[in-house]
């Protein structure tokens, strides 16, 4: 099938009108039709670099913001409203296994999280869990990757050391830490300990940094280590992010991402625009690569995510609120996507979109938002109905673009 398209973010270099796409799905009902779409920008499906899925809960947590280190936000946490409400669905078993108990119904929700805002890549930070675990999304959460939760409090959710998890990765996964998130002494010492433990590699993505300086950050662009900033998340706890400009200055592979939404906010569509706000003199274009290829490089996947082809099976379809189809992407909100179809199948989008496949209706949820008739894979009202029966009363998360 063909979609004539407008406008189109192509190789990140381009957009012109009348793009042609050729869909990649063997769902179509009619493989041969063509399409033309005056009002719809394409992209290719985004990334997003750094999420705790389990931990997709509103509102944030913590009021003492901001802090001088994450480290105290992490106890504060713990205490506080939203967490102990979170934890009467799924309480951390110690040996996180987000394959047990309750733990799917939250991760699930943090899939529709970044579903519903464009995602189908998504690296999930958290130990490595059992393959049925990945298995068990509709989008790519990452399975190959190692970690470490950060240096100043290791591997306190589970994994072996910073040292060893590298060591695991033989430089052919991405190895994920959080570091220098925060602006004390520990913080600001925490590259030089970093650096003398090896850590600094090519297939190194350091989230957060901080307290980062200058030649530190040259440091990391010259080993090729890869640095994700989530910048309402860090506003939010730290009140400032890593010195951007001196990342785009040495040439870092910058990437985005959202955190949970204990401390970030909505999700991706929201990140990017927080982000829009705080560094106005950055390009859309610049900003665009930070959710798609850079972040494709970062995490060491398969070039076909990140880059839009001419034919896929992996695409995203906003409305065109502005010609420009980078600058689009600030005015875009959940309801403007159009469609989002992952490997070939429909994910969310208008129902006219969906229509054009052999689905079972079975699998999808219909709702309406923005009166428009939408459709999304599975079945995310189902699971605010278990939510609601174990806390005993009616639960809104913000990123879910339906009320049940
Ligand atoms: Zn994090």
């Amino acid at each position: 099938m063909k979609f004539i398209i407008n406008t189109c973010v192509h190789n990140h270099e381009q957009y012109s009108s009348n793009f042609e796409l050729q869909l990649r799905s063997p769902l179509l009902k009619e493989p041969r039709l063509s399409l033309k779409f005056d009002d719809l920008t394409a992209y290719p499906p985004f990334i997003n670099s750094h999420d705790h899925l389990v931990g997709n809960w509103h509102p944030r947590a913590g009021n003492n913001n901001p802090y001088e280190t994450t480290d105290v936000w992490v106890e504060e946490m713990k205490h506080s409203a939203p967490f102990k409400e979170r934890n009467k669905i799924w309480l951390n078993d110690e040996k996180f296994e987000l394959t047990k108990g309750n733990a799917p119904l939250l991760t699930h929700l943090g899939m529709y999280k970044n579903i519903f805002s464009g995602c189908v890549v998504v690296q999930d930070h958290g130990p490595n869990q059992v393959e049925a675990y990945y298995d068990s999304f509709e989008i790519n959460v990452i399975r190959n990757y190692r970690q470490c939760h950060s240096l100043s409090l290791g591997n306190w959710w589970g994994g072996k050391s910073a040292e060893e998890e590298l060591k695991a990765a033989g430089g052919k996964e991405p190895f994920i830490i959080h570091l220098a998130e925060g602006t004390d002494a520990t913080a600001r010492d925490s590259f030089r300990k970093f650096a003398e433990k090896g850590l600094l590699k090519a297939n190194t993505l350091i989230i957060h940094g901080i307290a980062l300086q200058d030649d530190e950050i040259k440091k990391c662009a010259e080993a090729g280590t890869s640095i994700c900033c989530c910048p309402e998340s860090n506003h939010f706890l730290i009140g400032k992010t890593i010195d951007v400009d001196a990342c785009l200055k040495y040439g870092v592979n910058f990437v985005l991402g959202t955190d949970s939404t204990l401390s970030g906010s909505v999700n991706l569509l929201e990140e990017i625009k927080a982000f829009k706000n705080y560094y106005p003199k950055i390009s859309m274009q610049k900003i665009f690569s930070f959710f798609t290829s850079n972040a494709q490089k970062a995490l060491m996947i398969d070039p076909q995510y990140g880059h839009l082809n001419s034919a896929t099976e992996n695409l995203l379809l906003i409305k065109t609120k502005a010609q420009d189809p980078y600058e689009n992407l600030i005015e875009a909100d959940m309801p403007d996507i159009q469609f989002l179809m992952y490997r070939g199948k429909p994910i969310y989008g208008s129902t006219e979109f969906l229509d054009l496949f052999k689905i079972n209706a079975e699998d999808y949820y219909f709702f309406t938002s923005n009166n428009e008739a939408k459709f999304v894979i599975g079945h995310p009202e189902k699971i605010m109905e278990k939510i609601d029966s174990i806390l005993g009363y009616h639960k809104t998360l913000p990123y879910l673009p339906f009320q049940c």
